[in-house]
């Protein structure tokens, strides 16, 4: 199994994200390392399943958070929730009007499970598709915190996608799957961790 990313589709013009969409990536931008390097690997895995009729999978994950992340990873949610609980200003990158779909990894673990179980080699979508900008995720962390942090704006890294959502009708199809676990409570979950 191939755990690839909603990285394949680059700074998506197609919205949500279907499988069938092939992405739109800078191969030499800041982050072409990264997204042309999982595109490769869902490259080669699907030649060794051609080739070599090995039974292989591949998963495109979505944003995904939880605890036992490291404070300082440096993607957004770790980030908000270790500056909220300090009160250190709250960075959002540009004008936070981008958006992520955050799933919580109880329920992304669930449907690696029931993957892991079926035959099935074509990449499937895994994620939450609810959609919520930078800003609104910035402000909710802030009310679940109690925190005092303001908000800082700061530079909006190069190539960042604007929007991003799964379209998981496949994930539905295929495993009888969908993400149980609201934005708001696995919020709440990370943060009793995170104090801890
Ligand atoms: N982001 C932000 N402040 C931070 C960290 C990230 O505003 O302290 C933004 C980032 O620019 C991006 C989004 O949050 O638009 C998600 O970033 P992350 O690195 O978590 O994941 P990815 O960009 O790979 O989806």
């Amino acid at each position: 199994m191939l755990f690839s990313t909603s990285e394949v589709y680059g700074d998506p013009l197609v919205h949500p994200q279907k499988e069938s969409y092939w992405g739109n990536v800078n191969p030499v931008g800041v982050r072409g390392c990264y997204d042309e390097s999982k595109r490769f690997a869902e490259a080669i895995t699907m030649a060794y399943h051609r080739v070599h009729k090995l039974d292989t999978k591949i998963i495109r994950i979505f944003n995904t958070y939880g605890p036992r992340m490291r404070n300082h990873d440096g993607r957004v949610v770790p980030n908000f929730i270790d500056q909220a609980l300090h009160n250190k200003p709250i960075t959002v990158y540009g004008k936070g009007k981008q958006t992520r779909s955050f799933c919580y990894i109880d329920d992304l673990v669930e449907a690696i499970c029931r993957l892991m179980m079926k035959e099935a080699f074509e990449p499937v979508n895994l994620g939450n598709p609810c959609e919520f900008t930078i800003m609104q995720l910035a402000r909710l962390v802030i009310k679940l915190t109690g925190s005092k942090s303001r908000i800082l704006f700061k530079e909006l890294p190069c190539d960042d996608p604007k929007q991003r959502r799964p379209d998981i009708t496949r994930a539905r199809k295929l495993l009888g799957w969908s993400p149980q676990i609201a934005l708001e409570d696995g919020l709440k979950r990370t943060i009793t961790w995170f104090s801890a």
